[in-house]
């Protein structure tokens, strides 16, 4: 008998998360994305997809692959996940982090969820479908990309610079970090879908005094400005804005839960929501936190430049009102120097792909209802959404009612439920069919 999709995602799933790719943020220790862009290869091999692998630097991997659909003539749909993680210290965990050990229903390992559940049951579908003959409805285009964790420059971002004819025509994709459940009631379970991701601005403060000796009086101290500076910044409260998603989610929450939510008073709201408030509490306002402090060389040297980072998340469509209100926070005296800059993405929760998500889940969860969200973090879906494409965040799992799911992210004894991973295969193969 042949092997299907939902026999074989789990042990796709755990010699992923057996391939250490933890990116450091370092290039010299960053060295698993190439191991695990070859397993993916060697499973492509095995089905007869065509694929490139285009490295952006020494082992830092990016693996694309195109499946024709029987349409070509329409837009593709861009399909992706990262095979990266971030760090993982055993000596935290309950279990060794690499081992892609399965015990009480759940395969464990840094990246379970974050996301090599997801490039597992993206592999065990396409690899179905070209054992049993099947053409997609339209272009399936598959990207397994380095460097999600630390920036994106060496992935979805080189991809986008160098690589994109390989993403023609993408008009759509689905990637992390949506399409998990929500229990409300044993009848009802809301599925995230992400569809709107904060921007990031990743800005250093440098403040410039006169140098001097340590021991005389000095009243023009960099290290003094700068301190000021980073103090009302870190303080200061950006104030309550609803964006057009966080509008929508709020109004099919209110309905879902049966609890009236008055959009315009978010903050009552968030209160109400119990733990899908963790979720929303960064998405209403911006934020600024400073996260880095660099200054001075010797004890008694009053150096002549200080400087921070600050990281700082926008609301879509808040990228001027932000950095007006930052401005005067900070005060003139002290440059802002743009780091790393990411705008915010946002599309409508609307359309025949979103349908097609909303009956692929009921048909394998009759209690399922999707509400589209906005995530306060950020993905690949920034580099992609560049090209025009509309990003939606889409891994779907089918989540026991007390797992602390967002707890796991980047969190310690990271697993997914084994029945989750399955389940997420049959719902990713329904989609893809009917859409
Ligand atoms: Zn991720």
């Amino acid at each position: 008998m042949e092997t299907t999709a939902a026999e074989e995602v789990t042990g796709i799933c755990r010699d992923l998360l057996r391939i250490d790719t933890t990116n450091t943020g370092d290039q010299s220790t960053t060295v698993g994305e190439r191991v695990a862009a070859e397993y993916v290869a060697a499973k492509l091999d095995e089905a007869g997809i065509a694929y490139e692998m285009h490295e952006s630097a020494p082992r830092r991997a990016n693996l694309v692959a195109r499946i024709p659909g029987a349409d070509r003539s329409r837009g593709a749909l861009l399909v992706h996940g990262h095979l990266d993680v971030v760090p993982a210290d055993p000596r935290e965990w309950s279990v060794d982090p690499f081992s892609g050990e399965e015990k009480d229903g759940y395969l464990w390992g840094r990246g379970a969820i974050d996301m090599k559940d997801f490039d597992a049951m993206i592999l065990a579908v396409v690899r179905e479908w070209s054992r049993t003959g099947y053409v997609p409805p339209r272009d399936v285009v598959l990207a397994f990309t380095a460097d999600e964790e630390a920036g994106m420059t060496y992935g979805s971002e080189f991809l986008v610079r160098k690589h994109r004819d390989l993403l023609d025509g993408c008009t759509e994709a689905i990637g992390e970090v949506g399409g998990y459940s929500y229990t409300v009631n044993d009848d009802l379970r809301l599925y995230l879908v992400q569809t709107a991701e904060k921007g990031l601005d990743w800005l250093r403060l440098h403040a410039t005094g006169r140098p001097g000796h340590g021991s005389f009086i000095h009243d023009d101290n960099a290290v003094t400005a700068l301190a000021e500076a980073v103090a009302r910044v870190g303080r200061h409260r950006f104030p309550v804005v609803v964006t057009p998603t966080v509008r929508e989610f709020l109004r099919r929450v209110g309905d879902a839960l049966g609890i009236d939510i008055d959009p315009d008073d978010p903050e009552v709201a968030v209160a109400k929501l119990g733990p899908i408030a963790n979720l929303i509490g960064a998405t209403i306002r911006n934020t600024a936190n400073p996260t880095r402090l660099e200054a001075g060389y010797k004890d008694n040297v009053i150096p002549g430049r200080a400087s921070a980072t600050i990281d700082c998340r926008t609301l879509p469509g808040q990228d001027q009102a932000f950095l007006a209100e930052l401005r005067d926070v900070i005060g003139p005296d002290v440059e802002i120097e743009h780091n790393h800059r990411q705008p915010a993405v946002e599309t409508e929760f609307g359309g025949p792909l979103v349908e097609a998500m909303g009956a692929a889940l009921r048909a394998e969860d009759p209690g399922a209802r999707t509400i589209p969200y906005l995530m306060s973090g950020g993905t690949d879906a920034k580099a992609f959404a560049t090209l025009g494409i509309r990003c939606f965040g889409f891994a779907p799992l089918r989540l026991p009612p007390d797992l602390n799911f967002a707890a796991l992210f980047h969190g310690i004894d990271e697993r997914v439920p084994v029945e989750g991973l399955k389940f997420g295969v049959r719902v990713l193969d329904r989609l893809l069919r009917t859409s």
